[in-house]
């Protein structure tokens, strides 16, 4: 089925449109860049628009009703967000989920280290990367220390135009002669992906008072206890994050496509966001749902993970609130509901055409891409959504003049990948993977067109209301 590039049907009314809604999403991505950051932000939006904290609701007895709007978070990584509906919500709900992790440099526990007269912070990568591709490019760190008083500092340092920034540095080219004949795997080792942090020693006085040794190392501790007040140990219990540093910017000349950090899945969450936040007061049939989700990059294990029982658990209380308390209950507004798995779709590169089948993949600026089913090898791990159920997307989407398209993840036993779909269908829901394509997914940098985010956005608003 051939679909037409979206651009050539847009009226300037269209365009417009999307610009606008890229124009937020750019300014989400720049403030969303961890998945923490993404749950203050979607809160902070949400709240704006009336939303309540939903066990806050609960404590204080507060009454709940159709059309009330509700949230809950997961230890600040995950997160919840519901617009209750007229009818009650074992009739289930219609739910747009996505994942707010993405592919980065986590920093070790043990981190601060000196090494021939340079400082650095040992590292461990999250998620699945080619890993030469984050070697010499600015980096920023993003993220928390929590101390042993209770107290938790928040981290942002590489984004402000008069921040530092940090690097991962990669060998020369004129000594590379043997590091170029290795294999693209082997080529920066994973121990090798340390960001250097300092190269200026502790100010002779200070050195000589304290006799130290690691003069640099002892420095940086210097520098960290002036602007965060912790000490080394403190990094003990931290999550710092290296991201790249800076905005999501247009890309190309005539501006059609965005290239930022950490598409995958955050246009599907912050399109998802915007969809929900944005429906009108007047009050639906179904109640609606966006869930946020972290770990997905590693398998959505974990409390804040889509494996967890987080929403499940909101979900019982939500009914208890509305209903009353009862498993049955639960059991029925889970199998009842209805989900966009909204997840990044692997978009077609012209450049690397022979791992992609061009009648089943998903191209830049052809709206948003459905996947049937995801899973490799054999549709092996695939969450396969049921026929009719696609049937009643279709009608879902042409009746609100949505484009769309569908596709799988490449060529026939070339690769695959999995969601968090598999997990909510274990429920009996129905599900589907859906989302925006991405070129070069899980770079540093990844690019999506304008016309498939502000597709994206209307074809969620088109599911939240079916
Ligand atoms: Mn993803
Ligand atoms: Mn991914």
């Amino acid at each position: 089925m051939k679909k037409d590039n979206l651009w050539v049907s847009y009226t300037k009314e269209d365009r417009k449109k999307a610009e606008e809604v890229c124009g937020r999403y750019k300014k989400c991505l720049d403030q969303g860049k961890t998945e923490r950051e993404c749950v203050a932000l979607a809160v902070e939006m949400a709240e704006e628009r009336g939303y309540r904290e939903l066990y806050s609701v609960i404590k204080k007895g507060e009454s709940v009703k159709a059309g009330d709007k509700l949230y809950a978070v997961q230890m600040d990584k995950s997160a919840v967000f519901f617009q209750l509906g007229k009818k009650p919500l074992s009739d289930g709900m219609n739910i747009l989920g996505a994942h707010i992790d993405s592919p980065r440099i986590d920093i070790k526990q043990n981190p601060l280290y000196e090494k021939d007269g340079f400082a650095y912070f040992d590292t461990h990568y999250y998620g699945g990367i080619k890993k030469y591709q984050w070697t010499t490019i600015p980096m920023a760190i993003h993220g928390v220390i929590a101390k042993k008083d209770g107290t938790v500092v928040r981290v942002c340092i590489g984004e402000s135009d008069d921040d530092p920034v940090f690097v991962i540095t990669d060998l020369l080219v004129h000594l590379a002669g043997e590091q170029m004949t290795k294999k693209a795997t082997e080529v920066v080792a994973g121990e090798n992906l340390d960001l250097l942090i300092g190269n200026c020693p502790i100010e002779q006085s200070e050195a000589l008072e304290k006799e130290e040794k690691e003069a640099i190392k002892e420095n940086v501790l210097r520098i960290l206890a002036d602007m965060y007040g912790i000490e080394e140990e403190d990094l003990l219990s931290a999550e710092l994050e290296i991201v790249p540093a800076g905005k999501a910017r247009d890309l190309g000349f005539d501006r059609s496509m965005i290239l930022g950090y950490g598409h995958d899945d955050r246009v599907c969450a912050f399109t998802s966001v915007f969809a929900l936040l944005d429906m009108a007061d007047d009050i639906t049939d179904r109640a609606l749902c966006c869930l946020l989700v972290d770990k997905e990059e590693i398998g959505n294990v974990g409390a804040t993970g889509m494996a967890s029982h987080f929403f499940e658990n909101v979900v019982a209380e939500l009914v208890a609130a509305t209903e009353r308390d009862s498993q049955i209950l639960v059991r029925r507004a889970l199998a009842n509901s209805r989900m966009l798995s909204s997840d990044v779709s692997a978009g077609y590169d012209p450049l690397y055409a022979s791992v992609f089948e061009k009648n089943n993949s998903a191209f830049l600026a052809k709206g948003l891409a459905f996947n049937k089913y995801t899973g490799s090898r054999g549709k092996r791990g695939a969450s396969d959504a049921n026929a009719e159920y696609v049937a009643q997307i279709r009608k879902i989407m042409d009746d609100a003049d949505v484009m769309y398209q569908f596709s799988e993840l490449g060529r026939v036993d070339v690769g695959g990948g999995g969601t968090i779909a598999h997990i909510m269908a274990e429920y009996g829901m129905n599900v589907i993977d859906s989302g925006v394509s991405v070129m070069n997914m899980h770079a540093p940098y990844e690019v999506v067109s304008k016309a498939d985010v502000y597709e994206a956005v209307r074809g969620y608003t088109a599911f939240l209301r079916a």
